[in-house]
């Protein structure tokens, strides 16, 4: 079948078909998904995010609830009842919504205490960070409004998509993934042109968990003149002796010049965030075009300034968490299976073919397993793997029956890392 070999990135533009033509093949792509099986994606959930999610019936998806992997709610926040009841009292304090944009009337007090928290979460001086309503934004918004044409960002091939939307404007190069020679020979190339060349990395990669060599990263490019943004979304909470994420594990703190991230992982809502000194911060609050023409965070945001203080009041979930992805990890590797280099919740199972990692989803939901498989565009066409988040939540029985359901697969499938 000819689109067994398509995927989602095949259907963002065909040349001479209209809108309406080009939806049409996308929906056949789509329908060979589903009666393939193959259709994980939009799944709908009856219940919160958590370790066991409800799923609803839908196609060969049975009803009932199911082992998650698939919340990047690392420490359980979404359901930890003094953030719920934070939410709850900023909306009855101010309502449920901000009304309009920060710059014209919808900047409430508990959006400054919001990012004031942050600022001192991150050990810096007040007024050195923004919240904007995505993470995805914190990136393409910011990136869109700092880097224009005599600019340059050169970025790991792996950082996440709202970066590379951040940088259609500007000049961009990319390296290997955590490829220091790579990274140098650019910088050195670039080094007496471009008004300014930012190195934009992620602390953890979403995709294979493993971490960037910040240090070395940080003195490279400051050597050769440029600055670094470090996109630790799925690093907070997770990496370092109290969550500061990545900068916190390699002790670079103080020598990274963009910090951004999200609320929607370790942080349990919706939103970003991004930090860097005060000058650059209110440059953001007047020209970024999505933080200045776009309403504000709701209320509900309040919950947020709870689950950053809940990082360090309650440190046994970063605990908790570790304690399942040591054991997790090692349970997988046990089996044969190909984990990568991960050294965070994000525990990839390398599978490689498209078709197989596609098989492999399907057996895990048949097992009462839910995980993301990952393909091409996310990841390169025969890196396919399914990806699993870790949770603080997650008992040693849902990972002892998500470990019985891999043994299950690989019999089946052969997946383990000697029969690739
Ligand atoms: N950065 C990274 C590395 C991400 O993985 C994601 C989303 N998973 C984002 C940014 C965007 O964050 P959000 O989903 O909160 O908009």
């Amino acid at each position: 079948n000819y689109l067994s070999n398509k995927s989602f990135k095949d259907y963002e533009d065909i040349p001479n078909l209209d809108i309406f033509q080009r939806a049409k093949a996308h929906e056949e792509y789509l329908d060979y998904l589903k009666v393939s099986g193959y259709m994980n994606y939009r799944l709908l959930v009856n219940s919160g995010c958590g370790p066991e999610v409800d799923l609803a019936e839908d196609g060969d998806i049975k009803k009932g609830s199911y082992v998650s992997f698939v919340c990047n709610d690392y420490l359980g926040f979404t359901q930890h009842p003094a953030i719920k009841k934070a939410a709850i009292s900023g909306i009855e304090k101010y309502g449920t919504g901000a009304g309009s944009s920060p710059l014209i009337g919808g900047y409430f007090d508990y959006h400054q205490e919001l990012e004031d928290k942050l600022s001192t979460f991150f050990k810096k001086p007040k007024g050195s960070s923004i919240a904007y309503t995505t993470g995805y934004t914190s990136n393409s918004a910011s990136l869109q409004c700092l880097l224009k044409q005599e600019d340059i960002a050169i970025v790991d091939m792996a950082v996440h998509a709202s970066v590379y939307e951040g940088i259609q404007g500007t000049t961009v190069k990319r390296f290997l993934h955590n490829n220091l020679d790579a990274l140098e020979r650019i910088l050195s190339n670039v080094k007496d042109k471009y008004r300014t060349k930012m190195v934009i990395v992620d602390g953890v990669y979403s995709q294979d968990g493993d971490l960037a060599p910040l240090k070395e990263i940080i003195t490279l490019t400051h050597h050769y003149g440029g600055v670094v943004l470090v996109d630790d979304a799925h690093g907070i909470g997770v990496i370092g002796n109290t969550g500061r994420g990545a900068m916190e594990y390699f002790e670079v703190m103080d020598k990274v010049d963009i910090i951004t991230g999200t609320f929607s992982k370790t942080f349990s809502n919706v939103g970003g965030y991004l930090i860097a000194n005060p000058e650059l911060i209110s440059y953001l609050q007047f020209q970024s075009r999505q933080y200045a023409f776009s309403a504000a965070a709701t209320p509900a945001i309040s919950a947020v300034s709870r689950a950053i203080d809940l990082v360090d009041e309650e440190p046994h979930w970063q605990k908790k968490l570790w304690e399942n992805i040591t054991y997790y990890k090692k349970g997988l590797t046990d089996l044969g299976l190909d984990i990568g280099t991960t050294n965070s919740a994000i525990i990839p199972v390398k599978i490689g073919d498209v078709q197989k990692n596609c098989e492999a989803g399907k057996l895990l939901l048949e097992c009462g397993i839910y995980t993301n498989p990952i393909m091409y565009p996310a990841v390169s066409l025969k890196d396919s793997r399914i990806r699993m988040s870790l949770i603080a939540t997650h008992t040693k029985e849902h990972l002892d029956k998500a470990l019985n359901a891999f043994d299950y697969v690989n019999k089946k499938l052969n997946i383990a890392k000697s029969m690739k």
